[in-house]
């Protein structure tokens, strides 16, 4: 009986500790909030002091630079990889690829690792140098490919789709057309609407995929029905002309919807030339146009006035704060977003040299705001 005993108990033993020697050796997914996931979202609100005091109206900005990935995109990577293992398509040791040269990358590389996947990304050999080398540091496999318009086979967003459709276990992120992306910034609107008590008047962004505006545009309107949305565009992005007149009239739309062209401005991740999927889940009120200049000099006023170092699409939805809060009149509490720290920038936007090259080194100093038009 004793053998019995003793050799039963050493069986089950052992199965258990095989059985958890292979856990341990396996990928584990984070679907819990102590794992990566839980450091995404919930981001602070900052009062930005210097443009509430200006347009004697309450400024916010949702300090998005603090997700684990830097950036805005860190919502949209998690919201994309989550649904996509709900769903089936996607399982530990899958692959998940994107076309990007942007902020979506490092969230996608990130949060693939944290959910035991890999991450293939495509991005134009015309990008900095630092972008693959982070990419390839947060353990992504990328494949660079020449600048080309988006109709063009080797468009780096087509061989993005191409290289998931080759294999079984992969899937195409798609931030553009995919609407996790959307569904990621109903929290964001969210956040805003229970970080201010539902005090909130304005909300303003700049968009590129569409993503941010659409989903905080509808979490708000859910929750009050005129809270007032606006669009602030770059130079060289038809979504002015879309939202004020219906119809994208720029040259880029004429030579067939290719995007933007990136020489137009030197804001990064916003302005487009297409309506994505993302894009027409938005409802806006009104739309303004903000030029370089202007967020140039606005990521240095808030740099010498509130200590805030932005990247250029941040300052840009500051820009455009300032320019629907104006045009509510004093009293109004504005939201915008800091999509990502200026830390990403420090080649161009945030270097005084490039700046100057471009003919665009900030000329104002002080409290004024009289470099926004
Ligand atoms: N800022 C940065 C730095 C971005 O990478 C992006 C996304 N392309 C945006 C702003 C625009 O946000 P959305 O794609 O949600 O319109």
């Amino acid at each position: 009986t004793t053998f019995l005993v003793v050799s039963g108990t050493c069986a089950v033993l052992s199965v258990g500790l095989i059985a958890a020697l292979r856990s341990w050796q396996r990928p584990v997914r984070d679907p819990t909030a102590m794992g990566l996931s839980g450091l995404i979202g919930n981001t602070p609100l900052v009062r930005i002091a210097s443009l509430s005091t200006v347009t004697r109206c309450e400024i916010y900005g949702k300090a998005e630079m603090l997700n684990p990935g830097g950036s805005v995109k860190d919502r949209v990577a998690l919201r994309i990889v989550q649904e996509a293992f709900a769903s089936g398509r996607l399982a530990i040791g899958g692959l998940i690829t994107e076309g990007t040269a942007g902020s979506t990358g490092i969230s996608l590389a990130m949060v693939a690792k944290a959910y035991g996947c890999r991450c293939f990304i495509a991005l134009p050999d015309d990008a900095a140098a630092e972008k693959a080398q982070l990419l390839t540091a947060l353990g992504a496999e990328i494949q660079r490919v020449r600048p080309v318009s988006i109709s063009h086979p080797d468009h780096f967003v087509n061989v993005a789709r191409r290289r998931a459709a080759e294999d079984d276990s992969a899937v195409f992120a798609d931030q553009f057309e995919n609407l996790a992306n959307f569904r990621a910034h109903l929290s964001t609107g969210e956040e805003i609407w229970s970080q201010l008590d539902g005090n909130v008047d304005a909300f303003i962004c700049g968009a590129g995929t569409g993503g941010t505006i659409a989903g905080v545009s509808s979490s708000l309107k859910r929750r009050k029905r005129h809270v007032h949305i606006g669009l602030i565009d770059p130079p060289g992005s038809g979504l002015y002309n879309k939202v004020t007149r219906g119809v994208m009239y720029t040259r880029q739309e004429a030579e067939g919807k290719r995007l933007r062209n990136p020489f137009d401005t030197i804001t990064e991740g916003i302005g487009i030339n297409r309506e994505t999927a993302n894009f027409k889940q938005a409802t806006i009120d009104s739309a303004f146009q903000g030029t370089d200049q202007e967020a140039v000099e606005m990521a240095a006023y808030l740099m010498r006035n509130d200590g805030l170092f932005l990247g250029s699409s941040a300052a840009m939805n500051c820009v455009g704060a300032v320019k629907v809060a104006r045009a509510l009149g004093p009293g109004n509490t504005v939201v915008t977003i800091l999509c990502d720290g200026g830390q990403r920038h420090l080649s161009k936007f945030q270097n005084p040299k490039y700046l100057q090259q471009q003919g665009l080194a900030p000329q104002q100093s002080g409290r004024h705001l009289d470099f926004i038009a």
